[in-house]
């Protein structure tokens, strides 16, 4: 069709729609049956009406029946599928959400995720499961509960690599959906994207958008209010008073002149506003780190690691004595590394790689890596998170065996990590003091 030829077309429909005060419904099917014809008739598309179906509302099943044989077309009945979404004329209940619920659990089990590690069930999470959950949150308004059950699948995936599972996680979800410099991994909280992707319809309304249901909404609920200040009548659908609430929500963003264009991540942004930073965000978060072990640096700097202490304090054990050591009690400021065992490890790393490490409290030895060259301090970020890892994993291992590895095995290990990792990294930098330091670790 030719741009041309287009633009009348739309003119004519346009022309159709505008048709004002029509009350009656057989000549309303006739204007829709007309517009249909025009297309037909402009793109060479037709309708297959055996294959078509309309819905109705209000109107007697005589007149239902003389449309059906006018049209050709099947009676539906709602609720209906279109592309793979449920159309209700009601809130969608737990029920008509079990669909895409079931989806996001089919996701997991074919994943054959309890053999990922944090670090991959997070990117999943991310890649999946979220585009899964944004794909219905842009076109409904999800209620608490089917929202509480989403999150749910999530963290127990996240945590146990299963979709069900009730038992305590170890950091709160609250904190996980934070952004990443604020001490989170950076997932969606459901109910904020929900809410700011329906913002979407709020600004239509504010700018008065071309689409038949803005004009729809403007012509029978706000007529002359200032929509700004328009409140939805006790009448009014719950979707509706959905969409008001979330007006009054995002009012600083939907009625910002200087805003040209609605984005659902600029309105995420204002129902969640931002936290303070943390300090070590840079390096514990840091992509030059193995993934794995980002996770793990992470739970360390939120101290969420299952140590004996914790477990005291929440009545599972009884007595408290470090696996490595044997002679204090185990905390995450023992471990990383007032024990000996620990010590001992981080000593023998430190000459091997030429560098100072002092003896500063977890979160410090993040913080401190900013006084390093901009490449220096990545790959030293790279070498703490292979140490921390090594040791939590000989302090497991103690614990399940009763073995505790030699400090030359935890070194072995980590520099054959650190080694795996630069050789996997594309390392560009000016300063030859760093690049000089990385080719000596990389040759001892
Ligand atoms: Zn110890």
């Amino acid at each position: 069709m030719s741009e041309e030829r287009l633009a009348e077309w739309i003119r004519d429909i346009e022309k159709i729609f505008e048709y004002k005060g029509y009350t009656d419904v057989k000549a309303s099917v006739g204007l829709m049956l007309q517009a249909f014809k025009l297309f037909s008739n402009s793109s060479g598309l037709s309708m297959n009406c055996s294959k078509s179906s309309f819905y109705y509302n209000g109107i007697d099943a005589q007149l239902v029946t003389e449309i059906e044989r006018a049209t050709g077309m099947k009676r539906g009945t709602v609720p209906f599928k279109y592309l793979g979404v449920t159309v209700s004329q009601k809130c969608l209940s737990v029920m008509d959400c079990n669909i895409l619920v079931d989806k996001i659990v089919d996701r997991i089990r074919s994943l054959g995720s309890r053999k990922l590690s944090y670090a991959g069930r997070l990117v999943l999470i991310k890649a999946v499961l979220n585009s899964l959950h944004s794909y219905w949150a842009r076109i409904f308004i999800l209620t608490k509960t089917v929202i509480s059950k989403l999150e749910a699948i999530c963290r127990a995936f996240l945590w146990y690599g299963t979709d069900n599972k009730e038992s305590p996680m170890l950091v709160s979800w609250e904190t996980i959906c934070r952004a990443r410099n604020q001490g989170g991994l950076g997932l969606r909280d459901f109910h904020a994207w929900n809410l700011a992707a329906i913002g979407k319809y709020a600004w239509w309304v504010a700018q008065k958008t071309d689409h038949l249901w803005v004009k729809w909404v403007h012509a029978i609920y706000i007529k002359n209010t200032c929509w700004n200040e328009y409140e939805p009548g006790s009448g009014s659908s719950w979707a509706w008073r959905k969409i008001c609430q979330v007006k009054h929500l995002l009012k600083d963003h939907i009625f910002n002149a200087d805003i040209e264009h609605y984005n659902s991540q600029t309105g995420y942004q204002v129902l969640k506003p931002e936290m303070d930073k943390v300090s070590w965000y840079p390096w514990v978060l840091n992509q030059w780190i193995i993934p794995k072990q980002n996770f793990l640096c992470w739970l360390i700097a939120h101290q969420k690691l299952t140590t004996q202490d914790r477990l005291i304090r929440m009545h599972i054990i009884q007595s408290n004595r470090c696996f490595l050591c044997g002679l204090q009690e185990e905390s995450h400021e023992h471990l990383f590394f007032s024990c000996i065992f620990s010590k001992k490890c981080k000593d023998l790393v430190a000459s091997w790689c030429v560098l100072e490490l002092p003896c500063l409290e977890v979160i410090q030895w993040w913080v401190q890596l900013r006084e390093h060259s901009a490449c220096k301090k990545k790959i030293v970020a790279v070498i703490l998170a292979s140490l921390m890892y090594n040791i939590w994993n000989a302090r497991n291992v103690s614990r399940v065996d009763g073995y505790v590895s030699r400090p030359g095995c935890i070194l072995q290990r980590v520099k054959n990590e650190v080694k795996m990792r630069l050789g996997q990294l594309q390392i560009k930098s000016r300063n030859t003091r760093a690049l000089n330091w990385i080719e000596y670790i990389r040759q001892h």
